[in-house]
């Protein structure tokens, strides 16, 4: 292995991000925004981003403008949407990299607009209506409003977008259907006003996959393309492929005498003479120490003993095994598996954020 002496990394398949995205397309039929918050979901935003330019996204979006910056930096030259609203020390960069801005009210607008006059530069935005979500843009009978007030500031509006809240975790929740009437009923105010933003969005990647009548002419959709499942209520999509595999090496094996306590806390003891793994993954690597820990070793699933540490953590193995056994903290081993989603599971939180979370330190390996 080249990777021999990395003490746990990520394996990033840009082949199947590709696939992925190709998949997004063909399910939906529209064009396709790609997000790539956070660094895509921490897994690298500059070879995510290119993988899925290649495999048909025509536009990306970022959380905040110095994601948008760095992108630009590195030669990424299509629109970038930033979802968040920029700090205003960042704001004439962003302007100046031709980012496209959230509009998301109007103290928004009129601080756009000063710094587009001030640089000779006419920004460009999406306005944003919450229809349910509680966090950025205005409501539905403001879009109108809002609208008016962007285009006379010479702001050129070209998207208008929302969000949904529930739409990945319950499909039949009544709020998606009100969150869709209540984004129509702000677009019919516009149209009567014939005012036609080019790009109409509103889809993740559960509603994209889910939901055809949240299309309108472009999806904005992340999680599916990293092999994320994209429904909390429905097994992983069979058209699409797994993307991340989380892996680290074990570093240590000795044999213990019975009764002997392990880690921080000693809340494991051995119940017999034991084989304790050490693997050099813990939780400042964002393997945390929550629920029920297991992984995959000589093709079999073994539990985690004893408290996570922050570089290491400890495992009850069935017997001894090589230094430098490969150890699968996520993805595939022989026949076994752990997918985000179990890991979501054991450590009670969303999906994306187990990606999300997983320290910058832990190397990003691409696999070609
Ligand atoms: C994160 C995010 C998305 C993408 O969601 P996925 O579930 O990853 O497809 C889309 N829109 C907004 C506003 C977001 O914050």
């Amino acid at each position: 292995m080249s990777n021999e002496h990395t003490s746990n990394w990520l394996e990033i398949d840009l082949s199947a991000v590709r696939h992925n995205t190709r998949e997004v397309l063909r399910q939906t039929g529209v064009a396709l925004m790609a997000v790539v918050k956070a660094n895509a979901y921490g897994l690298g935003a500059l070879p995510v981003s290119r993988a899925m330019l290649a495999g048909g996204a025509t536009c990306l979006a970022v959380a905040r403008g110095c994601e948008a910056l760095e992108l630009r930096r590195a030669g990424i030259q299509v629109p970038i949407l930033v979802f968040g609203l920029p700090a205003e020390a960042e704001l004439d960069a962003l302007i100046a990299a031709d980012v496209t801005l959230t509009l998301t009210g109007f103290e928004a607008a009129e601080m756009y607009a000063a710094r587009g006059a001030v640089l000779g530069r006419q920004p460009r935005v999406h306005l944003k209506v919450d229809t349910g979500m509680g966090r950025f843009g205005v409501l539905a009978d403001e879009a109108l409003p809002l609208a008016r007030c962007a285009l006379e500031a010479g702001l050129d509006l070209e998207g208008i977008y929302t969000h949904f809240a529930m739409i990945d975790s319950d499909p039949r929740d009544p709020l998606n259907a009100l969150q869709l009437e209540r984004f129509r009923q702000a677009l019919a105010a516009l149209e009567a006003a014939a005012i036609r933003p080019l790009w109409v969005h509103t889809a993740n990647s559960a509603a994209a996959l889910g939901h055809p009548e949240t299309h309108f002419n472009m999806v904005r959709a992340g999680s599916a393309m990293l092999g994320i499942r994209p429904f909390y209520y429905a097994p992983f999509p069979s058209y699409l492929k797994r993307v991340v595999a989380w892996k680290t090496r074990l570093v240590s094996c000795r044999e213990l005498p019975a009764g002997w306590g392990v880690s921080y806390g000693q809340t494991y003891h051995t119940r017999a003479d034991e084989t304790i793994g050490v693997i050099a993954a813990g939780y400042a690597d964002g393997f945390r120490r929550a629920g029920r820990n297991e992984v995959l070793v000589n093709g079999q699933r073994v539990q985690v003993v004893g408290r996570v540490c922050a570089d290491n953590c400890m495992l009850r193995l069935p017997g001894p095994l090589p230094l430098g056994s490969e150890v699968v903290l996520l993805g595939q081993q022989g026949g076994q598996s752990i997918q985000i989603e179990d890991l979501a599971g054991r450590w009670n939180t969303a999906q994306s954020d187990v990606i999300s979370a997983i320290a910058p330190r832990v190397e990003r390996v691409y696999p070609t």
